[in-house]
């Protein structure tokens, strides 16, 4: 089979040469732009960022001012034609003129691989197609869906694509539909009730298509999606009545030959009706990135061979099942086609019992070829307005000057570059010195779910456990007992908590200052040891620690599971951390001098935490003090007591010697305040608001009779953060992590995004796609993984963002609100615009699940607006400027500041984090200065010249 393999993939290499794509014609003036761009990297990025932000560009000053942004660098080489094509486009008198060149010429680009701007212009570009003797699946191209409005109107938009279809009749009429953009909530840590609504969604669309015998593929997105969508297609197939169905497997990834399996038993249920497209993937870069980001296993193949290796594999066993399949196989390559026909040769199919599938615009000497020889060819038709279609044509264009790309290789031969994907492959993702972070969970598996929910149910039959006091040796009583209480049901006791009083602060106190000289001369070594067990603890029980959060915290699924993954994080980060501070420090020594430096504990420390990462942060604090050789005593949070005791559980388990990690729940006003007076306390780590920080931080300067110390107080306070959306920002992804930024839990979070600053004409739409994705989330039990919303920590937190609601209402105006249960200490999502920058929904930090959204001329004026508070912890830029994003970096000045992304999720190691001004004043934590803020620098010289003698300097 191989040689006639070969021979058919000469016949077409042959056949294909015949035409040769505008996109490489270097005399076309779209090819000409690829040809340079297949020459030089930097101007093949600078060209698809800037061909990807054109549509948002209103006026020609906007377009002459991101070229030059974009391609007036050093590190964009340009031929000498394309450079007076710049002058001329950035030109006062000339850009006008230029940028309606420039669209033209993007368009003409997008022409060649979207078909039609909208479905009534589908019908002519089916009969063309269908003149050639091909039939078509239609794709939508659309906005990414974050509302439940968008999803309505992208349903209907597939529909009215039925329509088209239907209306111009002849040959086999199919959808490919892509399910994200049917439904705003989706999310695979709920994908069994997302998979029952996709399915009730779909029915009118499916009911229509089976009047007309139409084919409806379900298409591939990312692999987070891939399990999903395969559940999906298998409920729609046993729909009875259901149209023909179609699934995609993509060859690079290494689940497909399993998933192959499994289409084809649900395929032997319904013979001849289940058609399936294989290709080799489009989406090979975000895949590697987000595994790699997450610590995940890549699910790709990584290198190009093995991708090919795989489609060829699955090809054989594709067509061999072509007696249950209608197999299709989606490749532009000649070599992989050619292996398809060889296959189907050898097995004596027909050609109706298969199909080749090619993208729009990318295989018309393909297409041509096979319909020659009599093969079914069909052709994926994207169909989408040009703003949303950006994303799609860069994928192609990206897709068209890789080196791997086998057009590239057909029609341009002679050019050459080290491969990006390999050299990308094999970068490392996160850490140094062996520290990696923990991967969060990986929802999208069943198992993990399941695994997620029992926890869930095993928790829920411990509720109402006892929590006490650790002091010294061991649990104390006491006989002020409180229960803390589940926010989503306050009747719901989550534990019985003994509260710690003055007595039990005295007692801890006196006990750490005992241990306190065993502890500090400890090794570093084995003080690191014991971090590393109760990290190995709490990976154990990460399930039933995050089950812990959603019960007392109200977190949401990936939330709890964030918040475990980090307090591990920071055990094995101060671990490492503190190994290499330990290392000998030697200073400039001349000779007979010999000057040596170390680090001592400063004391016993105590820890005060918050509620809103009650493990994470207790944790982050408690144990870098430990490490550090510091007696840690521990105050968690009032409402989070129960979590807060997993740390203890963690430490008993690692076999940490006794009162050297003492635990009092209390309040603050009890248990806080004493601690923070103790002449026997050296440093104090706190994290909360900022009335009660600074109180701490006068308390903590006074210096009672006897106290022979300053106490040092790292202390991490609010946050009023804000995200500027710039003119030219991508939409889709800044409305997306705004409300991910805003309200992913409920707003509570220190780096939650609270205000917007929307730039010039950008306002409106932002708005608009705000609102609506508000309205659409879904408030509700965190206990149930579907809701994107859950309570406030307790009534005093509902009362008062009830309060700004109300203040919002007067200075502004609301704009939308979403819903609430009506158990539980729920606030309804809530938007408002029209605020101005001194308003107290601008300055003050509310802690809830309202964002207030400014108005600012342009970039200068949003990042004056953005500094102006008394806060600088968080802030995000969403901009596709060039210059806007250096200009932004460099005022900006807030603890952490975010380009392109959300503003929430800092990860240890990787986002140092912690404010400024109001924020805070300590290093920030999770990053490499955190340490020193618990260690005494100690620096020893001695003079090693005696009656003339230097040892040294006899070598
Ligand atoms: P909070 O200030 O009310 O309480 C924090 C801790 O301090 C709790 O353990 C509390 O019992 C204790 N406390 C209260 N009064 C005290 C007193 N007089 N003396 C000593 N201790 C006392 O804060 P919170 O409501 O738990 O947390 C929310 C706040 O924390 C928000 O302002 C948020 O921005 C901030 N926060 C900041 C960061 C950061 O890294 N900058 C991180 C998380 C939370």
């Amino acid at each position: 089979m191989t040689s006639r393999t070969e021979e058919l993939t000469a016949e077409l290499g042959d056949a294909l040469l015949q035409v040769r794509p505008a996109l490489f014609d270097p005399d076309g003036r779209v090819g000409g732009l690829i040809d340079w761009a297949l020459r030089d990297i930097g101007f093949r990025t600078a060209l698809f960022r800037f061909v990807d932000c054109l549509p948002s560009l209103d006026s020609a000053d906007e377009v002459s001012d991101h070229l030059r942004a974009y391609f007036d660098r050093d590190e964009v080489v340009l031929p000498a034609s394309l450079r007076t094509a710049l002058r001329l486009a950035t030109g006062r008198w000339t850009a006008q003129v230029a940028a309606v060149a420039l669209r033209s010429n993007v368009r003409a680009l997008a022409r060649q691989f979207i078909a039609a701007e909208t479905p009534a212009q589908l019908p002519r570009a089916l009969r063309r197609l269908h003149r050639h003797g091909v039939s078509t699946t239609i794709d939508l191209l659309g906005e990414r869906t974050v509302s439940e409005a968008e999803a309505v109107a992208h349903l209907a938009e597939y529909r009215a694509l039925l329509e088209h279809a239907v209306a111009v009749g002849g040959g086999d009429i199919s959808l490919s539909v892509k399910v994200s953009a049917l439904d705003s909530q989706l999310d695979v840590v709920d994908a069994q009730r997302c998979v029952a609504r996709l399915a009730e969604r779909l029915r009118p669309l499916l009911e229509e298509a089976a009047q007309v015998d139409a084919l409806i593929y379900l298409d591939m997105e990312d692999h987070q999606l891939k399990e999903l969508v395969l559940d999906l297609f298998q409920v729609l197939m046993e729909i009875p009545g259901a149209p023909r169905l179609g699934c995609v497997l993509q060859a690079y990834l290494r689940e497909s030959d399993a998933d192959l399996s499994r289409v084809v038993a649900i395929a032997r249920r319904y013979p001849g009706r289940v058609s399936v497209r294989l290709v080799k993937g489009a989406y090979w870069d975000t895949e590697v990135a987000l595994a790699r980001q997450r610590g995940w296993p890549v699910p790709v193949f990584e290198d190009k061979a093995e991708t090919d290796a795989a489609f060829a594999h699955l090809v054989t066993r594709l067509l061999g099942e072509a007696a249950v399949l209608k197999p299709a196989i989606a490749s532009h390559n000649a070599a992989s086609v050619a292996h398809a026909l060889a296959v189907a040769e050898s097995l004596a199919l027909t050609p109706e019992q298969y199909e080749f599938q090619l993208l729009y615009g990318m295989g018309e000497g393909m297409q041509k070829a096979l319909v020659a020889r009599g093969n079914r060819v069909r052709v994926y038709v994207p169909v989408g307005a040009l703003l949303p279609g950006m994303a799609y044509l860069v994928r192609r264009l990206l897709e068209n000057t890789a080196n791997t790309s086998f057009l590239r290789r057909t029609f341009v031969p002679d050019l050459s570059e080290p491969s990006p994907r390999t050299a990308g492959a094999t970068a490392r993702s996160s850490g140094e010195d062996g520290f990696r972070n923990e991967p969060p969970l990986d929802f999208s598996r069943v198992a993990v779910r399941s695994d997620f929910s029992r926890a869930i149910d095993q928790v829920r039959s411990r509720l109402g456990e006892v929590v006490t006091p650790v002091v010294g040796d061991g649990d104390r009583a006491t006989d002020r007992i409180q229960p803390s209480v589940n926010p989503a049901h306050p009747d719901q006791v989550v534990a019985m908590v003994h509260q710690a009083g003055p007595d039990e602060v005295d007692a801890a106190i006196a006990r750490a200052n005992e241990v306190q000289p065993a502890w500090q001369a400890t090794p570093v070594q084995e003080r690191a040891a014991y971090l590393r067990r109760a990290a190995a603890y709490l990976r154990d029980h990460r399930l039933t620690a995050a089950a812990w959060l959603i019960f007392e915290a109200a977190k949401g699924w990936r939330e709890a599971d964030a918040d475990v993954c980090e307090a591990i994080d920071f055990l094995e980060y101060y671990a490492a951390e503190m190994a290499r501070l330990d290392r000998p420090r030697r200073y400039a020594s001349p000779p007979g001098e010999d000057n040596t430096g170390e680090y001592l504990g400063r004391g016993v420390a105590v820890a005060i935490a918050p509620w809103n990462f009650p493990l994470a942060i207790l944790t982050g604090m408690s144990t870098a003090a430990l490490v550090a050789g510091n007696p840690v005593v521990v105050k968690p949070a009032s409402n989070t007591p129960r979590v807060g005791r997993l740390l203890v559980e963690a430490f008993r388990a690692a076999g940490l010697p006794a009162g050297v990690l003492q635990f009092l729940p209390g309040s603050g006003g009890a248990v806080g305040d004493a601690l923070v007076r103790h002449s026997g306390v050296h440093t104090i780590a706190f994290t909360g608001s900022r009335e009660v920080g600074l109180g701490i931080h006068a308390a903590a300067a006074q210096t009672p009779a006897g106290q022979r110390h300053v106490k040092r107080v790292i202390c991490e306070m609010g946050g009023k953060n804000a995200i500027i959306v710039d003119r030219d920002a991508d939409l889709d992804e800044a409305v997306a992590a705004i409300r991910q930024s805003a309200f992913g839990y409920q707003g509570q979070k220190c780096s939650a995004c609270s205000r917007v600053i929307a730039v010039g004409a950008v306002h409106e739409p932002l708005v608009e796609r705000l609102a609506q994705a508000i309205e659409s989330l879904a408030v509700g039990d965190p206990v149930n993984p579907g809701n994107r919303i859950g309570p406030l920590i307790d009534s005093a937190a509902q009362a008062k963002v009830e309060r700004y609601l109300a203040i919002g209402q007067s200075e502004g105006r609301l704009r939308a609100q979403g819903r609430k249960p009506d158990e539980g200490y729920y606030v309804a999502p809530a938007l408002f615009t029209d605020i101005a920058p001194h308003h107290r929904l601008a300055q003050e930090e509310i802690f809830g699940p309202v964002l207030a959204v400014l108005h600012a001329r342009d970039i200068e004026e949003a990042a004056t607006i953005a500094l102006d508070t008394d806060y600088a912890l968080t802030g995000g830029l969403f901009s596709r400027h060039p210059g806007h994003v250096a200009y932004v970096r460099e005022r900006f000045r807030v603890g952490n500041l975010y380009i392109n992304r959300g503003i929430t999720g800092a990860i240890v190691g990787r986002q140092p984090f912690g404010g400024f001004a109001l924020s805070g004043i300590g290093s920030q934590a999770g990053g490499a200065d955190y340490l020193l803020q618990f260690l005494l620098p100690r620096t020893i010289c001695e003079n090693t010249l005696r009656r003339g003698f230097v040892p040294e300097m006899l070598e």
